[in-house]
């Protein structure tokens, strides 16, 4: 067992310095490039990529010659996009009540073809260009973890998955109108958490699971079941002696506020926040995850959903009202982290309905260079990995897109438009002989 180990130790420690010896030098000219740390575009620099790492970032002038060069000059190249909200392992239609989806799903649909569906779904993200994604549950038991690992070892293609594994909520999760005999369904989805010390555990079993972030139910809205303030404190305390972020999935406005007063580290949806939250949020920047959509989506989706054209009223009240809640939450000074939320089969790849969120912080208001650093350096600082993703910076990981077209003055088609995708290093897409 001993010799094992040493082994291991041994080989973990000398297996990077052989590969690097064999890694080559990559070098990116970019026309313009994003640095999402001080939000704002740079001209003509070279960025040096050597095995899945940047080693520097320098001006052209310092090209040497016979190297790798990838020309972006007539491009903008960002970091790679993260959607700091998503659900693969989950779909359903629009026309579906979300409770009976769920149960047909635990009941009739086996993990491993919610893996393989699932899979499909994340590799369609690295297709738009997001390159990481933080899964947040509705995953069953850890399919997520697994589907994480799997992209990992380089078996299946797909973004980087920041896992959250099973959400942490009170009785009966966000599955409403199920009969208590049936109840122990929603352990295959939820981890019901009992009282403070089981709010430990359940923290300590995701541990174990090597979950990414904590995600909780503050409330389970329409169900009446909410977290109280002292089982999401004994969370937030247990997740972050092991550094993992916390962040809640709120609905009310009390639920906001408890999680609030609890220490979590972000606030999903959030639909209903008080200035009081806000200002709390903006003190110990808890970060917002704003989940809505677009006006377009929001009419695809209502017709899918079965409403006749004279009863789409309330798309307009919704997205109005969620706009005055995102411009409150900026004024304060709440950090914003883009997240899509989508898991609605729109009759379009997840990907590609997932950066519908660009379409719908644009509407709100939002400046173009501030909706890119709420989908990188921002949504990486508050993962804890801001010197690994979201960010074009020495030894950060070499996941790099370009774009053709004006990122500042036509940003929607401007960021529908990505040309080249590099992900780890590698290039996982390059159609710029098409643009
Ligand atoms: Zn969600």
């Amino acid at each position: 067992m001993f010799k094992t180990l040493f082994f291991l130790v041994i080989a973990s420690i000398s297996s990077p310095a052989i590969l690097i010896g064999q890694q080559k030098n990559i070098y990116i000219k970019a026309g313009f490039l994003y640095d999402s740390k001080q939000n704002k575009l740079l001209k003509n620099k070279l960025i040096k990529v050597q095995g899945t790492k940047i080693i520097s970032i320098d001006d052209f002038e310092s090209l040497p010659i016979n190297n790798e060069v990838i020309d972006l000059t007539d491009y903008t190249v960002l970091p790679g996009l993260i959607d700091a909200h998503t659900h693969v392992l989950f779909s359903q239609d629009a026309n579906e009540d979300f409770a009976e989806h769920s149960i047909q799903s635990l009941t009739m649909e086996s993990d491993a073809l919610r893996v393989l569906r699932g899979s499909k779904r994340a590799k369609s993200y690295l297709d738009h260009g997001i390159t990481s994604i933080k899964d947040l549950g509705n995953s069953g038991s850890y399919l997520d973890v697994a589907l994480r690992d799997a992209i990992n070892e380089g078996t299946i293609e797909g973004p980087r998955i920041f896992a959250s594994g099973p959400i942490l909520a009170a009785n009966g999760g966000q599955v409403y109108g199920v009969l208590p005999e049936h109840q122990n369904l929603i352990d295959l989805e939820y981890r019901i958490i009992k009282s403070p010390d089981d709010a430990k555990n359940a923290v300590r079993e995701h541990v174990n699971q090597n979950v990414d972030v904590i995600k909780i139910c503050a409330d389970n809205i329409p169900n009446k079941t909410y977290l109280t303030v002292e089982e999401i404190n004994s969370i937030v305390k247990t997740a972050h002696t092991y550094h993992l972020k916390v962040t809640a999935h709120c609905v009310t406005s009390q639920s906001a506020w408890n999680a609030v007063e609890a220490g979590v580290d972000g606030i999903e949806h959030g639909f209903n926040l008080a200035d009081s939250t806000l200002t709390k949020m903006a003190e110990k920047q808890i970060f917002l995850v704003p989940t809505e959509n677009s006006k377009s989506y929001m009419n695809t989706y209502a017709k899918l959903a079965g409403y006749n054209d004279d009863e789409l009223d309330w798309i307009d009240n919704y997205i109005n009202k969620m706009e005055v809640r995102l411009n409150r939450a900026i004024n304060k000074g709440v950090p914003i982290v883009a997240g899509s939320d989508n898991y609605t089969d729109v009759k379009i790849s997840r990907g590609k309905s997932s950066i519908d969120m660009f379409n719908y912080y644009f509407e709100a208001g939002m400046k173009p260079l501030d909706i890119l650093q709420s989908s990188t350096y921002i949504s990486a600082f508050h993962l804890n990995k801001e010197n690994e993703i979201g960010y074009i910076n020495p030894q950060a990981i070499a996941d790099i897109i370009a774009v053709k077209g004006d990122i500042v003055n036509d940003f929607i088609s401007t960021i529908e438009n990505v040309v080249f995708i590099m992900k780890d290093g590698k290039i996982y897409n390059d159609k710029r002989g098409f643009y």
